[in-house]
């Protein structure tokens, strides 16, 4: 049977828990992980845009509210049309193409990708070389380091899939199912009548003897872990930034900063508008930044309003007089971010709940939200918490002495991770100006 280059859709597999990533995945569903302070789907939307692919289903169950937002926002960019497939309870992967058969009404070839992964592989010669051979059936194969892990492929000479195994304990080669399969219509609506669960185990054996495999020698990581992550998060500046991506903005380096101790005095749960005072030569050091090309947040830890001290209409009473201040003095902030809950326990080096530093949720956020490189952002704080917030967020971290940490308490923490120290924030600015367009 010969293939035309006809219509292509897409499903984009992203309703994984992500439970080895918790507690970053309790607030941020697996499939918007940032990297690069993009959120990880959106590399496989740069992927479908490149590729033409105009229409991809998503599938959603954990977080699927953020999700939903997400598909709004890249629908409202025109290049790719994103199509949500909730799931109440999780189908797998098999049952998933059950749940959305009629793809293969609407398609010649559709693309399958788990959206877990972070690949730079082109779609294009991938679509190219499915259509140039006569299986039903292309599955993308990488080499993996850890073949045990993975489900392994053996080729003929010819390139056809004869053997498949998940998960082997004697694996006999090193080629490794990456996730990525294009399947013809026909195929597709044998699998969805199938009403199996997961592809890997239920379906894939069953298609032995007619699927090809395409080894894809580019980069290619499944993004299951946190030591994953962070290295998806080096490599990422690396193998994705040389890539121009047609529908992405340029990303922008942001100063995430603390507010008590760093930009305002410290006061003890500061609850009047009229105890706000802005630290001298911070408003300059801000109108510095900016004009440097730095984005500038304020991530605040807000407990007393966890602790019924004070309520949100009062802090944003304080805000507004802060701002105002800076105002005063010709500059402003970007964004406000805050945390309010009240901590459980008193050790400011422990993540509670990933939005409360030292967790990086509102970073994250942050980053989501304005569209920030975090690998080119810094964190400023007086408190070790703050710096722990801008290390997990993948950002470099500044500890200050105008706060709570006194100068000599400045090395205390020294065995946590590798920062810097400044006697303030003026003098932390100094310091990012200095070593701005360096790698850490
Ligand atoms: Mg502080």
């Amino acid at each position: 049977m010969a293939k035309i280059p006809g219509r292509v859709k897409a499903l984009l597999l992203a309703g994984g828990l992500g439970t080895r990533l918790r507690p970053l995945t309790d607030t941020v569903p697996k499939c918007l992980v940032p990297v690069l302070g993009r959120p990880l789907l959106d590399f496989w939307v740069d992927r479908l845009a490149e590729a033409g692919i105009d229409e991809a289903r998503v599938n959603t169950h954990a977080l699927a509210d953020q999700v939903r937002a997400y598909i709004a926002g890249v629908n409202s960019e025109g290049w790719v049309h994103l199509v949500e497939s909730h799931e109440p309870v999780l189908l797998g992967s098999a049952g998933t193409i059950h749940a959305n058969a009629d793809l293969a009404d609407l398609a010649d070839q559709i693309v399958i990708i788990y959206a877990d992964n972070l690949s730079d592989i082109d779609l294009r010669p991938l679509l190219d070389f499915h259509r140039s051979h006569k299986d039903p059936f292309t599955m993308v194969l990488f080499r993996a380091p850890n073949p045990r892990a993975c489900g392994i492929a053996q080729l003929d000479a010819v390139g056809r899939i004869v053997s498949f195994i998940e998960k082997p304990d004697q694996p006999a080669a090193d080629l490794a199912n990456a996730g990525l399969y294009v399947i013809e219509a026909s195929a597709y609506r044998e699998i969805a009548a199938l009403r199996a669960f997961d592809l890997g185990f239920d379906v894939l054996p069953r298609f032995v003897g007619r699927m090809r495999g395409w080894v894809w020698g580019g980069y290619h990581l499944d993004i299951g872990s946190h030591s994953a992550l962070e290295q998806a998060r080096g490599d990422a500046v690396r193998i994705l930034s040389a890539r121009r991506d047609p529908r992405t903005p340029q990303l922008r380096p942001a100063v995430f900063l603390d507010r008590d101790g760093t930009l305002i005095e410290h006061v003890h749960y500061l609850s009047d508008p009229a105890q706000v005072r802005v630290l001298p030569g911070a408003a300059e050091a801000l109108t510095r930044l900016r004009r440097a090309g730095f984005v500038c947040v304020l991530v605040t830890n807000q407990s007393a309003i966890g602790r019924g001290m004070i309520t949100e209409a009062r802090l944003h009473e304080i805000h507004v007089e802060m701002n105002r201040q800076l105002a005063e003095r010709g500059t402003a902030l970007d964004a406000i971010y805050f945390c309010p809950d009240a901590p459980a326990g008193d050790d400011r080096t422990v993540i509670e709940n990933s939005k409360r530093k030292p967790g990086p949720g509102m970073l994250l956020q942050a980053a989501i939200e304005i569209g920030l490189e975090l690998a080119d952002s810094w964190m400023v704080g007086d408190l070790i918490s703050d710096v722990l917030a801008g290390l997990n967020a993948g950002c470099r971290s500044i500890l200050v002495a105008s706060g709570q940490t006194p100068l000599s308490g400045l090395e205390a923490h020294s065995s946590t991770g590798s920062y810097l120290t400044a006697s303030n924030f003026a003098a932390a600015v100094e310091m990012i100006l200095d070593l701005q367009g360096t790698q850490r």
